[in-house]
């Protein structure tokens, strides 16, 4: 499998924002304990906690969809899913496409 110097440029393109899909995906999972210390200094009721807990639920649910239908510039499939299993590896789990390809 060759890749042309279009391709590339094309490669460059999906593969930073699937990046920053991945990104967002772990920032939102970072977030979650320091979310949480923060809420409960200002306002520590359950309700306070409920709240920011469903705010960060529904984050992580839109990061989730944005990391899993990211895909491949180069086989087509999705990047970091395979059938029902989604694993966020550097690499295509179809072509094995690094994350990083076109930093090479
Ligand atoms: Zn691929």
């Amino acid at each position: 499998m060759s890749d042309s110097p279009i391709d590339s440029v094309k490669y460059a393109a999906v593969l930073k924002q699937t990046r920053m899909r991945r990104k967002f995906f772990f920032a939102t999972i970072l977030a979650y304990i320091p979310a949480l210390l923060v809420t409960h200094k200002i306002s520590p009721t359950n309700k306070a906690m409920g709240t920011v807990f469903g705010i960060w639920v529904v984050i992580l649910i839109i990061s989730t969809f944005l990391v899993a239908l990211s895909k491949c510039p180069r086989c087509g499939n999705y990047f970091h899913m395979h059938g029902l299993t989604l694993l966020v590896l550097r690499k295509c789990l179809h072509c094995q496409l690094h994350i990083k390809h076109s930093d090479l």
